[in-house]
C-alpha cells in the first residue's frame, strides 16, 4: 500500500521503516529540513536499537522516502498517518499545534479519499478536532472529498520500537467506519499473522487508551517508589518486598521497579495531560496527582543520598555518573533523572563526570562545554578524580562491574546506587559504603 507519515521522530521513522519492511510504500515528511537531510544521506538521527539496517535498506530500495514537501507526500499515500509531538502546554495538557497543523495540511492538498490516522498521543475528542481542521480546509478550496480520521494510539517502547513495531501487543483501531477500519486491517495484516492484535472502537475509548496504559504504568512506578521510601524508613529492603510480591500472578514481576523516577517524553506528559482532561470535565483525578508528586520528589533522592554522604557540603566534589539517557538502549535525554541530578549537584558546586553508552552528543547538545561537566569515553574513565559514583540509569555494562576497581579509583568509595542494580553487600565486602532505594540502610 501507499503511506505518508507526518513526523520522523521515534514513532514516525521506525513506523515508516517497519511498514516499508512489509513491503509498503512509505513517504515521511517532516519539516526539519536538516532531520530530512541527514535522513537521506542515510543518516540515523536518534538511536534505536535494529532501526538503521531496516531505513537503509528500504531507503536504498526505494520503499522509503523523505521528504519536507507535503503536497507530492499527501498526493502519495491512501494512509495518511500524524505522528508528530504533542509537548505539553504551558498548563500540563497536550499542545495540539503540530497535530492539528498538519490535519489543515491535508485539508489544504487532499484531492481523493485517504484515512487520516492519528497516531500522536492525543486529549480525548482530537480525532474531531481533526476532522474538523481538515473538511474547514476543503470547504475553504470549495472542493469535497471524503476522508475518514482514525485514532491508532502508538504502544512502542523507546530502545524496543522496532521489536513493538514488528511484534504489537496490541493494535488500536479506533473508528466508526467501516471503510477505514478495512483499509487499516489491511496494512497491518502482515504484523497480524501469529494471531489477530488489532482491538476495534470507537476514536473516544482508543484516545483514552493510550493515557490509560501510560498513566497505568507510571502508577505502577511510583506505587514502588512509595513503598521503597516506607522501606527505608522502617528497615525493610524493597528488592526482596518486589520479588515477593511479583510471584503474585495478579501482580506480576514486569514494571514494578523502585528507582530514581521516570523520565522520558512520554509518561511525564501523559500522566500530566490526563489529569488536566480530567480537570477539564469536572472530576479530580487524585490518584494521578500523587503519581506525579511521587515521582517529582523520587528524581530528588539520589541527590539527596550523596548531599547526606557529604554533610550537606558538596562543594568542590565530584561525582562519577554512570547513565544519562532516561532509561537504557535509547539517548533520549528527555525529562530524563539524571538532569536532576546534575542540575542538583552543580547548584550545590559540585563536578560531574558522566557516561553514558549513547546519550554523550545529546547531553552535550543539552548543556553544551561547561568546567563542571565532563563527558567521559568509558564508564571507568568517569571515576578518575571522582570522590563516589552514582548509577542513573540501567544499562547492561553496568551490571556487573569491578568493584575492586571502582574501590580504587574512587576518593571517598561510595556507590549511590539509583536502580538497585546491585547486592549492597557485594559492594560492601569489596570496601565501598552501599546506598540504593528503599534498601533499609539509606537512612
Ligand atoms: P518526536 O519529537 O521524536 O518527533 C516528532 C517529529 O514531528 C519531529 O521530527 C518534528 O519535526 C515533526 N513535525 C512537527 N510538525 C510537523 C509537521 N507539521 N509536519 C511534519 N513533521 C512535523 O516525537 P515522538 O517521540 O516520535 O512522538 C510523537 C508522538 O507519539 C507524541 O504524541 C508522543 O506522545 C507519541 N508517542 C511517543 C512514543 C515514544 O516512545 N517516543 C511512544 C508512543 C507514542
Amino acid at each position: 500500500m501507499k503511506v505518508t507519515i507526518f513526523g520522523t521522530g521515534y514513532v514516525g521513522l521506525v513506523t515508516g521503516a517497519c511498514l516499508a519492511e512489509m513491503g509498503n510504500h512509505v513517504a515521511c515528511v517532516d519539516i526539519d529540513a536538516a532531520k530530512v537531510e541527514r535522513l537521506t544521506r542515510g543518516e540515523i538521527p536518534i538511536y534505536e536499537p535494529g532501526l538503521e539496517p531496516i531505513v537503509k535498506r528500504n531507503h536504498a530500495s526505494g520503499q522509503l522516502d523523505f521528504t519536507t514537501d507535503a503536497a507530492p507526500a499527501i498526493a502519495h499515500g491512501q494512509v495518511l498517518f500524524i505522528a508528530v509531538g504533542t509537548p505539553p502546554d504551558e498548563d500540563g495538557s497536550a499542545d495540539l499545534k503540530y497535530v492539528l497543523g498538519v490535519a489543515r495540511t491535508i485539508g489544504q492538498h487532499l484531492d481523493r479519499y485517504a484515512v487520516v490516522v492519528n497516531k500522536s498521543t492525543v486529549p480525548v475528542g482530537t480525532a474531531d478536532r481533526v476532522r474538523k481542521a481538515i473538511a474547514d480546509e476543503l470547504a475553504a478550496r470549495g472542493v469535497q472529498v471524503e476522508f475518514d480520521v482514525v485514532s491508532n494510539p502508538e504502544f512502542l517502547k523507546e530502545g524496543d520500537a522496532v521489536e513493538d513495531c514488528l511484534r504489537p501487543d496490541r493494535i488500536i483501531i479506533g473508528s466508526s467506519s467501516e471503510r477505514a477500519v478495512g483499509v487499516l486491517r489491511k496494512l497491518y495484516a502482515p504484523f497480524n499473522r501469529n494471531h489477530d492484535r488489532t482491538v476495534v472502537m470507537d476514536e473516544r475509548s482508543a484516545e483514552l487508551t493510550k493515557y490509560a496504559a501510560n498513566a497505568m504504568l507510571a502508577t505502577k512506578i511510583s506505587f514502588m517508589n512509595e513503598i521503597a521510601n516506607i522501606a527505608e524508613r522502617v528497615g525493610a529492603d524493597v528488592e526482596l518486598v518486589r520479588q515477593g510480591i511479583g510471584s503474585d500472578p495478579r501482580i506480576g514481576y514486569h514494571f514494578i521497579y523502585p528507582g530514581a523516577g521516570y523520565g522520558g517524553s512520554c509518561f511525564p506528559k501523559d500522566v500530566q495531560a490526563l489529569e488536566r482532561t480530567a480537570r477539564g470535565v469536572g472530576y479530580e483525578a487524585r490518584l494521578l496527582g500523587a503519581v506525579e508528586s511521587v515521582n517529582h520528589e523520587q528524581k530528588g533522592k539520589l541527590f539527596e543520598l550523596v548531599s547526606r554522604h557529604f554533610d550537606g557540603d558538596l562543594k568542590g566534589r565530584t561525582i562519577a555518573l554512570w547513565g544519562l539517557a532516561f532509561k537504557p538502549n535509547t539517548d533520549d535525554m528527555r525529562e530524563a533523572s539524571s538532569r536532576r541530578v546534575m542540575e542538583a549537584l552543580w547548584d550545590a558546586g559540585a563536578k560531574v563526570r558522566a557516561f553514558d553508552p549513547e546519550a554523550r552528543e545529546e547531553t552535550h547538545r543539552i548543556y553544551g562545554d561547561r568546567p563542571d561537566l565532563v563527558l567521559c569515553d568509558s564508564a571507568y574513565q568517569a571515576l578518575d578524580g571522582a570522590d563516589v559514583l552514582a548509577i542513573v540509569t540501567e544499562w547492561k555494562a553496568f551490571r556487573s562491574p569491578d568493584f575492586a576497581r571502582i574501590r580504587a579509583a574512587l576518593k571517598s568509595p561510595a556507590i549511590f546506587d539509583g536502580r538497585n542494580l546491585y547486592d549492597p553487600a557485594a559492594v560492601e565486602e569489596a570496601g565501598l559504603a552501599y546506598y540504593g532505594i528503599g534498601r533499609g540502610r539509606s537512612l
